[in-house]
């Protein structure tokens, strides 16, 4: 029986992740949860799952749960940064799903891996920003860093078996997002409702935002150079619209291993939770009749400049990606709140990069400041 602690529970990955529990409940249980401010589902959670530990940020709302969940009696509730930490360390699970969104992830996911629990990493932002500082951390406390994102989990299986040093390539596939086909003088006036609705995949609002201007797939491309060791120039993002093609390895005798599936995030997830068995699992399946084709395309990186931006923050490298990072998330947070264009958050990207004074190989301390110092910066560029 593997025990297990999320952090952002509450969320689409996170209550995925509960999914995947309630449909093994031979293999996995539930002992450590985390959300930000959703009471009233982590009450349902913590009532279903009785975890031993449930964090809520903020301490107003972690008071209120308490009182909700006195009956029970024996959850313990904690709240803040103090309170993720004791998630992360929690001795009772075994591993650790980082299902929470944004950079907030960087300090609990490193001190699980010093507690060494193997982690089920779908919170890109920490991979990204200190992929540096985590990878070889991981490898010094012999722990696992399992995929939970489609694409890194496609790459993933699609490894298993052979020998890393023959990879030739990653094929990192992009569904293209809402916007697919369209030019920068049609993107102009997008709003984020329009940008929320993905052809393809539910996700959370800050990750749809991404999938939409491409940025999404920036994160991607940084999180295969730290999850498999392959530089910049040997990934190669291909446009697949109908989502069935998760993600391919070309090897040096030209050979690809690609995984397909439907696009439903219980199957990484799933994959990721059992590793490295593979269980059945209820619902649909990719049947090929059902498709009337799969198609490629190169990527409009004219229009979706948040992609080259990307690859050009990660091979700079340092804390260039944190810009790139902590910029996008504040500029999808001013577009979810009307304040400014679709195209804006591209520019605003580029513009947080050129104005910073890259620092090599950050620590965590620099990684943290660099991500207040770019919110500040874009505060001054919006206001
Ligand atoms: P959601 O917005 O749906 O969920 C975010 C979760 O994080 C919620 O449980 C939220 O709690 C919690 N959270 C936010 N802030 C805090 C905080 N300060 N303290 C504790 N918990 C907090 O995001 P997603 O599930 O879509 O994405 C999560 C991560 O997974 C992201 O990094 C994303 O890029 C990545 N990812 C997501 C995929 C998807 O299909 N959704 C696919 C691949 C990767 P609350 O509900 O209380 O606010």
């Amino acid at each position: 029986m593997k025990r297990i602690g999320i952090l952002g529970s509450t969320g689409s990955i996170g209550t995925q992740t509960l999914e995947v529990v309630r449909n093994n409940p031979d293999d996995l249980t539930v002992t450590a949860l985390a959300a930000g401010t959703n009471v009233d589902l982590l009450e349902k959670q913590i009532r279903e799952f009785r975890p031993k530990i449930a964090c809520l940020w903020s301490e107003e709302s972690c008071k209120d749960l308490r009182t909700r969940i006195a009956d029970l009696g024996d959850t313990e509730v904690v709240s803040g940064m103090e309170g993720l930490i004791r998630i992360a360390e929690y001795p009772g699970a075994d591993a650790l799903v980082t299902a929470i969104v944004g950079m907030i992830g960087v300090r609990p996911t490193l001190e699980a891996i010093k507690c060494g629990k193997d982690i089920m990493l779908a919170n890109k932002e920490t991979l990204v920003t200190a992929g540096h500082i985590l990878m070889p951390l991981a490898r010094e406390r012999g722990v696992s860093v399992l995929p939970v994102d489609s694409e890194h989990s496609a790459i993933f299986q699609s490894l298993q078996g052979e020998d890393p040093a023959t990879i030739d390539r990653i094929i990192l596939t992009a569904s293209g997002g809402p916007f697919r086909g369209k030019k920068r003088e049609e993107l102009t006036g997008m709003t984020a409702e329009d940008a929320l609705k993905h052809p393809n995949w539910s996700m959370g609002r800050k990750i749809t935002v991404d999938s939409s201007t491409l940025v999404n797939k920036g994160l991607e491309v940084m999180e295969v150079k730290w999850l498999f060791d392959v530089e910049p120039d040997r990934i190669q993002v291909v446009v697949q619209p109908q989502s069935i093609i998760h993600s391919a390895v070309q090897y040096v005798d030209g050979s690809m291993i690609a995984q397909l599936g439907l696009p439903d995030m219980k199957l990484p997830i799933q994959y990721a939770l059992l590793y490295p068995d593979r269980k059945p699992m209820p619902g649909p399946k990719l049947d090929l009749y059902d498709l009337s084709g799969i198609t490629f395309e190169k990527p409009d990186m004219e229009t979706f400049k948040g992609l080259g931006l990307a690859f050009d923050a990660l091979k700079a490298g340092g804390s260039l990606p944190t810009v790139y990072n902590a910029a996008n998330e504040k500029a999808v947070a001013l577009f979810l709140d009307h304040k400014i264009r679709f195209l804006d958050i591209a520019d605003l990207i580029e513009k947080a990069m050129a104005h910073h004074k890259n620092i090599a190989d950050p620590n965590v301390d620099q990684i943290l400041a660099t991500e207040l110092e770019t919110y500040d910066y874009l505060r001054t560029l919006s206001e």
